[in-house]
Formats: C-alpha cells, sequence, structure tokens
C-alpha cells in the first residue's frame, strides 16, 4: 500500500469569514473537484486500507476485538493515515484540511474504525497541536503521527456532558512539581488501549488541560460500556484517584476549555466528512439492491417510492459533500497561515478553529441526521434482509446513532448556531442589514431566497423575544433550521456553477434541484411554525406571516415538478450503481 507523502501548502492571503455566507458573500468555494492529485492520493491509501485491512476484519471488531483494533491503528499510522494534522515539524505530513476531510470520508463505512481514528487524530491530538508548548509537541506529536502513541479526549462525566464546564474533576497543584488529579471521566473513547489521555480538569485558574500518560500514579479505567453500537469502539471510565501528573504536562492553565471546544469544532466538521463516506456507501448498496431485488415482477427501483429515497439520498449526499469541503478550503486557507513553531501558533491555531464554528456546527446537524435518516432508509429498502445482521445496515443504523449525541448533541448545537450568529453580530463581527435593508424583488434562486428569509426570521425573533431568544430554544431551532438547509442549498449551487459544462455537472444540477425540494419544505414548515412560536396574538400573527411571505411565496412556486426530478435522479443512481458523482 502505497504510504502518504508530506504536502507544501499554499498561502492565501483573503480570509474567510464564519457566517458571512448569510450575507451573500460565498468568497471562493472551495469544491470536491478542486482536490489536488496529493490530496487524492491520500484518500486513495485510505480506501485501500479500508478495503483490504479494515472491512475484511469487520466481524472480529464488532466483537470488541482491542487488540485488532490496537493493531489496525498502528498500521494506518505506518501508512500515514494518522499523520494527516500534524506539522512536518513535528513528524507528521502536515497535509491540507481537505486531504484530511477525504481521509475521513473514505474510512467511514467501517464506523467503529472511523470513530476511533477520529478520536485519535482529531479531539486527542489538536487541544495538545494548538495549545501546547514546543517541548510539550515535540514530545508527544511524533509518537501521535505514527501511531506508537494512541490518544483519547477525556472530557465528559457522569454529571456533565452537554454542560462539560460543570465538570467536577480537580487538579490541585502540589509544591513538588505535581498536580494531583481527582475525579472520573465517562464514555472515553480508545481508553482500551490509548497511551496518552488529554484530560480536562479544574484548578483554581479555572479549567486545564492536562497530558496524562497511561502509566502515570492514580490512575485507573472502568469496564466497557455496553452500547447500541460502535461495538468495536472501546468506551470506558478513566479514573482518577490522587493521579499525578507533572506540572509540565498542563497546556493552557485556566483557558483549557477553549482547547476542547476548539478541538470539537473541528471534530463536528471531521465526523461529518465521514458521514459523507458512509452515505456514499450505503447509496451505492442500496442503488444495486433496487435494481436486483424484484416484486411483483419488476425491480423495486421501477416504484415511486423506492425511487424518492434513492433520489433523496443522492441529493442530500450531493449536499453534504459540498458542504463539507467548502468548509474544508476555507479551513485550509487559515490554518495554512499558522507557522507551527512561531509565537503566535497558539492564537492563530485558535482564531482559525473558532472562526468557522458557525458552519461546523450547520454541517454536525446536516450530516448526522442525513445519516440517520439515510441508514434507517436503507434498511427499509433491503425489507427482511435490512433486518439482519447478514448485511451491514442493522451495524450501519446503530453506529450513526452516535453522531447525533456525540461532540455537542443536536439540541445544544441547533442553539449554538443561533448563539453564534447573535454574538458576531453584537460584537460587529457580521453585519445584518436592518428592516427594509434585506433586498427584496422576484429572485428565482432558492438559496437567495433561503438566505434572505433566515435574515427576516432571525430579525423578527429579535424584535420580538430581545435577550430572551436564546431562552425560546423552540424559536432558536425554526431558525438554525432555516439557516441549516440555505448553507446546504447555497453550496450544492454554488459548487454546481463552479463546475464545467458536461455530464457531471448536469447530474450534480439534476441532485441540486432534488435537494431544493427538501430545503425549500423545511423553510415552509418552519416559518410557519416560527410565527406562530412568536405571535402573541393573531394580528401579530398575520404581520409576522405577511413579512415572511414574500420569500415563502416565491420558495413555493419554485418547487416545480419533483416526480420528474427525483426519477431522473433514480435512475442515474442505478444505472450507475452507485452516487452519481463518484
Ligand atoms: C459511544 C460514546 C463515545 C463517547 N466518547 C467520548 C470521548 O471520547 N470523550 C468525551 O469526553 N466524551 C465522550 N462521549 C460523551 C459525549 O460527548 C456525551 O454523551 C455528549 O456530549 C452528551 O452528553 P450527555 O450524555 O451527558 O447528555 P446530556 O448533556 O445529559 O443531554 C441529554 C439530552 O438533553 C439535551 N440537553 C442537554 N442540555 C440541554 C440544553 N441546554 N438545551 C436543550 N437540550 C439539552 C441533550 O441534547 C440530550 O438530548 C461519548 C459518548 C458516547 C455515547
Amino acid at each position: 500500500m502505497t504510504k502518504i507523502n508530506p504536502n507544501s501548502r499554499t498561502n492565501s492571503s483573503s480570509n474567510p469569514t464564519g457566517g458571512a455566507f448569510l450575507l451573500g458573500d460565498t468568497h471562493k468555494v472551495y469544491t470536491p473537484e478542486d482536490l489536488s492529485a496529493e490530496d487524492r492520493l491520500a484518500g486513495e491509501t485510505a480506501s485501500r486500507f479500508l478495503r483490504e485491512r479494515v472491512m475484511p476484519a469487520t466481524e472480529e471488531i464488532e466483537q470488541g476485538s482491542h487488540t485488532l483494533m490496537h493493531a489496525l491503528m498502528r498500521e494506518a499510522g505506518e501508512l500515514g493515515l494518522l499523520a494527516a494534522d500534524i506539522p512536518v515539524e513535528y513528524g507528521g505530513l502536515g497535509l491540507s484540511q481537505p486531504a484530511s476531510a477525504l481521509i475521513a470520508e473514505r474510512i467511514n463505512p467501517q464506523q467503529s474504525f472511523a470513530l476511533t481514528h477520529e478520536a485519535h487524530t482529531v479531539i486527542a491530538t489538536l487541544p495538545l497541536l494548538y495549545f501546547g508548548s514546543d517541548s510539550q509537541k515535540s514530545k508527544y506529536l511524533p509518537g501521535l503521527a505514527s501511531g506508537e502513541c494512541i490518544g483519547s479526549f477525556a472530557l465528559s462525566e457522569a454529571g456533565s456532558g452537554s454542560d462539560a464546564l460543570a465538570m467536577q474533576t480537580r487538579a490541585d497543584y502540589r509544591d513538588n512539581g505535581l498536580y494531583v488529579l481527582n475525579g472520573e471521566k465517562m464514555w472515553i473513547t480508545n481508553t482500551a488501549f490509548a497511551d496518552l489521555f488529554t484530560v480536562f480538569a479544574r484548578t483554581g485558574k479555572g479549567v486545564t488541560a492536562f497530558l496524562v500518560e497511561r502509566n502515570f500514579k492514580g490512575v485507573s479505567f472502568g469496564r466497557e460500556e455496553c452500547k447500541l453500537g460502535m461495538h468495536g469502539t472501546s468506551t470506558r471510565r478513566v479514573i482518577l484517584e490522587n493521579a499525578e501528573v507533572p506540572a509540565e504536562c498542563a497546556l493552557e492553565e485556566g483557558r483549557g476549555h477553549y482547547a476542547a471546544f476548539c478541538a470539537l469544532n473541528i471534530g463536528r466538521f471531521r465526523l461529518e466528512a465521514g458521514a459523507t463516506g458512509g452515505l456514499k456507501y450505503l447509496l451505492e448498496q442500496c442503488a444495486q439492491y433496487a435494481v436486483q431485488r424484484k416484486t411483483f415482477g419488476k425491480p423495486i427501483g421501477e416504484y415511486g417510492l423506492i425511487r424518492q429515497k434513492l433520489a433523496e439520498m443522492a441529493a442530500r449526499t450531493f449536499a453534504l459533500e459540498s458542504m463539507v469541503y467548502r468548509i474544508a478550503g476555507e479551513l485550509e486557507q487559515l490554518f495554512s497561515q499558522v507557522s507551527p513553531r512561531s509565537g503566535e501558533a497558539s492564537a492563530m491555531y485558535h482564531r482559525a478553529a473558532e472562526e468557522l464554528a458557525i458552519e461546523c456546527n450547520i454541517v454536525k446537524v446536516f450530516g448526522s441526521e442525513a445519516y440517520s435518516t439515510y441508514a434507517d432508509e436503507a434498511i427499509q429498502i433491503h425489507g427482511g434482509y435490512g433486518y439482519t445482521e447478514e448485511l451491514p445496515f442493522a451495524r450501519a443504523w446503530r453506529d450513526q446513532r452516535l453522531l447525533r449525541i456525540g461532540e455537542g448533541a443536536n439540541e445544544i448545537v441547533r442553539v449554538a448556531i443561533v448563539n453564534l450568529i447573535l454574538r458576531r453580530i453584537a460584537a460587529g463581527r457580521l453585519a445584518l442589514p436592518d428592516k427594509g435593508g434585506i433586498e427584496a424583488g422576484p429572485e428565482q434562486d432558492t438559496a437567495s431566497l433561503l438566505r434572505r428569509l433566515v435574515l427576516e426570521m432571525l430579525r423578527e425573533a429579535q424584535a420580538s423575544a430581545g435577550e430572551g431568544l436564546l431562552q425560546c430554544q423552540e424559536a432558536c431551532a425554526c431558525i438554525s433550521d432555516v439557516l441549516i438547509a440555505a448553507y446546504a442549498q447555497q453550496s450544492a449551487q454554488l459548487r454546481v456553477h463552479k463546475m464545467s459544462e458536461g455530464n457531471r455537472r448536469k447530474r450534480a444540477a439534476l441532485l441540486a434541484e432534488v435537494q431544493a425540494q427538501s430545503s425549500i419544505e423545511t423553510a415552509l414548515h418552519c416559518a410557519r411554525r416560527l410565527a406562530a412560536i412568536l405571535a402573541r396574538d393573531t394580528d401579530q400573527l398575520r404581520d409576522l406571516r405577511a413579512v415572511f411571505h414574500p420569500y415563502t411565496e416565491a420558495l413555493a412556486e419554485y418547487c416545480g415538478s419533483p416526480l420528474e426530478k427525483t426519477h431522473a435522479a433514480a435512475v442515474l443512481c442505478m444505472e450507475m450503481g452507485s452516487y452519481p458523482l463518484t
């Protein structure tokens, strides 16, 4: 198998701004078609590793063989599959963000391996990379890159998951150059074989991150949790009983939560890059089965309701893929400006990981929910066979369910999207137009109508609920859902516009049109619901509806001939036997 080579990154001077897509600032969108030959080679190495080493071992992985999982991680390390994010200066490959996303995408069909990989390469490694001192990075990053050292991220506790800052684990400094940690971390992925735990604990100065080696005195582990899915991953408690941690293993004293949140931002995005790969795999299986399986004398792929599932699965995958690589390209512009050994590195990494938090949250909700819906529909398309363990769908369905809970439950993330936008407006980082400042007019572009509708929704919700908007989570969710639909639709359409003429572009345009139907349905439903939530009486309800009406009306009119499009998209998937843009 080809080992991946280090990359040379190119710098760019114009920086993307988080949330600016709302103002129609589409920057220069990056698309999967822009992946370089080097990026594609990294993706190919990941695909071959999955095909030749991971998939054949699925049965043993699913029985919870952590020895095997550990060995596979070591092998992945030898091939460079753990080193993409780590700069060359610290023994990594320093690949681009799109290359890292492509690796995550390609390994996803075995979700236990993908989660083990993500926990190691993203949430365990990035706090150290972004916030560690030069000596901490020199000590640990080369081993994390090669797989000789496996990492784990220990933030959650029995009483604090979503509200991670309510953690009880304490770290007390002793005069002998040691911190003493006491507490219990829960749900910690990779515990069975991890060598290094990034542990978050309270000190007198606030939350601090610690690099805790497995063999440090006072560190022990609970039993394996019995989980719904992800049976191949190790999930245990990490118990800290007077655990002795040298002071030089502390990171970001009093500011450790920034390290956690930055890593989780990138983690959310990277998990959904994985969801793209998972969805492509499911679609391929479903498209092929729809042609083979006959009922009432016809292949099931000739029935409208099966075609609808295939078409929508392909459209959702296309939109997700477009969002993932758009974000990857923008992250790359920000991260490629960081010199890893400079004194400014931590501040720059922090800014880069934080800038696109809105987009990372958007893709988290969209990707995890698309994966949930279509893992479920994959079972449905396969009927009784889909419900058995003979086929991969029951496992996919169990495994993907974690994505709506982990690294920020979707309820929390939906509210966070609105919170981040409001904070950026308040800080003057995002200037949304005032009433009357939102361009009206008969614009026939779905993405633009969605964007303008959500600006109106946000403005009306602010005017109505004021400071209390974040407390009305139901209103925030309506706004978030239209925002997500707008970003998905804009990303899909911009990608189509950027493609050169030809069959590939025609296929992409068709998928963007199928996606538009669901984006529009979401918008119509949420605008109506938001008006009902905000209105105190029928007069106000009428007024709110009147504000949203120009957009909802134009969106409803734009819907046009959905059956023709879904049938064409489904036939395309079945003819190709795969995701149509493979
Ligand atoms: C298999 C697995 C692996 C994991 N791996 C790791 C790991 O490696 N490291 C690690 O640190 N953690 C890990 N976790 C923990 C995971 O991150 C948490 O489970 C997650 O953050 C949710 O926290 P919780 O379970 O405490 O749920 P809670 O926070 O108790 O939430 C319960 C429900 O209430 C909702 N809710 C909570 N607060 C609000 C609110 N303010 N508004 C609206 N709704 C709300 C949530 O959305 C959720 O639906 C893992 C979990 C699992 C299951």
